[in-house]
């Protein structure tokens, strides 16, 4: 953590500030060397976090708090105080993220509060940044088709056309939803298909720029820890998985073992299978 204090001027009045910020969430110039860049750096994310504040304790629009109850089913079953936080970073979310409709579909505040109540979702009791790397959203009305190249063995690859729910990349700023899956995943928590969940858990790992199921982590421990433990658990539920042995994933759904191994069959040299359980359990845990 860093810990700063500074007086900020708001027309003639002086506004003394003091905050901690956790390194992950300082935003870092590409002149970060010097102090004035970090000094830089530490006002903008004061700033930035003020704002936010002021966003959260906004009240919230009664015609949102109808969209999410209707729409949103998990809504219901969280504690009072999960509410609370959850519509205030829906507050912050909506603010801060652009939306665009594709093939003709038309951007509602319907759209964007469904979505923005089940991202927020996996921002609960924790320090957050927002999905820092994502900029937009892009929404279909339905299932849209993308050219896809991929992998299906040494040399071998396969190009072709495919329909999808959704998507997201680390370099990409944006994130692709299709409606019909989104107000299906808000709909039916019991089937544990959420394609919101499992984009933003994407974008989650995202966060320390590396996309291997390791969320952002302030030392290299606590990476490492991370990783360790996540390679265990891998390692176990894919012998469970293979033994016929039943594990909590197995309980929620056996797809999400399936999915995670087939990634780890096609790249064993990575640990891409573990980001594919980060994911792709999100999607299935919180729902
Ligand atoms: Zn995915």
């Amino acid at each position: 953590m860093i810990k700063c204090e500074t007086e900020l001027r708001c027309g003639s009045k002086r506004v003394a500030v003091s905050c901690a910020i956790p390194k992950t969430a300082i935003w870092k110039p590409p002149f970060s060397g010097s102090r004035a860049a970090l000094e830089c750096a530490v006002i903008l994310s004061l700033l930035k976090q003020r704002r936010r504040r002021r966003l959260r304790a906004r009240p919230f629009p009664k015609e949102w708090l109808k969209l999410v109850q209707h729409h949103v089913v998990f809504f219901r079953r969280l504690s009072g105080g999960d509410r609370a936080e959850l519509l205030g970073h829906i507050q912050v979310f909506l603010a801060e993220k652009r939306f665009e409709g594709c093939g003709g579909f038309a951007i509602t505040d319907e759209v964007r509060v469904t979505i923005a109540a089940q991202a927020c979702l996996l921002l609960l009791h924790r320090e957050t940044d927002y999905f820092p790397g994502l900029l937009t959203i892009l929404v279909y009305p339905l299932t849209y088709m993308a050219e896809e190249k991929r992998q299906i063995g040494e040399h071998v690859w396969q190009e072709g056309t495919v329909g999808r729910l959704g998507e997201t990349g680390r370099r990409m700023g944006s994130l692709v939803l299709a409606w019909g899956a989104v107000k299906h995943g808000a709909a039916d928590p019991s089937d544990a298909k959420n394609v919101v969940l499992h984009e933003f858990a994407h974008q989650l790992d995202y966060e320390n720029h590396a996309g291997d199921g390791v969320p952002a982590l302030e030392t290299s421990e606590e990476q490492l820890a991370w990783s360790e433990v996540m390679r265990w658990e891998f390692a176990s539920l894919r012998a469970a998985d293979e033994g016929g042995i039943p594990t909590l994933l197995d309980r929620i759904s056996r797809g999400v073992l399936r999915a995670a191994t087939c990634v780890a069959r096609l790249s064993p040299k990575s640990i891409r299978g573990t980001a594919k359980v980060f994911s792709t359990g999100s999607s299935r845990i919180f729902c």
